[in-house]
């Protein structure tokens, strides 16, 4: 796969007050995808046939839902299950998978139980699909300004990397789309950076538990320690409490 830079939009995130810059990423993408499908791409034939055949994921049905306008979510939910119903039918309904033989997507497996290929057809959503693919871009973007400029490894370092399942991703970005000594240099870097940011989070962590000793009793709370464990949980996780999890108002 050939990947274009997208330097602006990392930029801005690394120079940003939070914790992970791609989770800020991601969750921008996520809310300008529900914003353009909600708003007039769910009308657009091409747009129309991928949500058809996937649907969406608990977290994107219920982001959908939370919105004002229930229109969009109600025509692409519907024309989905009306495509997804005769699929189900051939999964949970015995008679006719002896006389079609195995779905397409499962022939070559021996064996495939029906929970195993209703969690095979439930699980594809569009937007993932589509948050997935620009962050690639992203991941690919921090790689080459890290490799490239002297600058974006101060912020990489002042930052101590990313969360976890972004670091995952931008190692396995390393490895698919670079050069073998780049990879290399990038991994080792980013490696040293993130295992120094951990352990002085979980030293923070530590003092926080601390200060719930009845030893500690009455005693100011320490500052840098105070959101220890929202920063902890994110960075294990990706941003999934507190401020830095918290996603754009709408009123429609
Ligand atoms: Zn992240
Ligand atoms: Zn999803």
């Amino acid at each position: 796969m050939k990947y274009t830079l997208d330097t602006i939009p990392v930029l801005d995130a690394f120079k940003s007050n939070c914790q992970c810059p791609l989770c800020q990423l991601a969750i921008s993408c996520e809310d300008g995808y529900i914003d353009s499908l909600l708003s007039s791409a769910y009308m657009e034939p091409e747009v129309r046939i991928e949500t058809n055949k996937t649907g969406f994921c608990p977290q994107h049905f219920a982001l959908m839902y939370a919105r004002r306008n229930k229109l969009g979510l109600s025509l692409m939910t519907h024309t989905h299950m009306k495509e997804f119903l005769p699929e189900l039918k051939k999964i949970l309904d015995d008679s006719s998978q002896e006389k079609s033989g195995p779905l397409p997507f499962f022939r070559g497996k021996q064996k495939s139980s029906k929970a195993e290929m209703l969690r095979n057809q439930i699980r594809r959503c569009h937007i993932c699909t589509q948050v997935d693919t620009a962050m690639r871009r992203y991941a690919y973007t921090v790689i080459r300004l890290y490799l490239d400029k002297a600058e974006f490894r101060d912020l990489m370092r002042q930052k101590g990397g990313v969360c976890l399942p972004h670091t995952a991703l931008l190692l396995e970005l390393a490895e698919e789309a670079f050069s073998a000594k780049e990879c290399q240099e990038f991994e080792a870097a980013l490696s040293q950076i993130t295992l120094e940011h951990l352990t002085a989070l979980e030293k923070d962590l530590y003092d926080f538990t601390l200060q719930f000793d009845y030893r500690n009793a009455g005693k100011t709370p320490d500052p840098r320690v105070r959101d220890s464990v929202e920063r902890a949980v994110n960075r294990l996780a990706g941003a999934i409490v507190g401020t830095e999890a918290e996603r754009p108002a709408h009123n429609d």
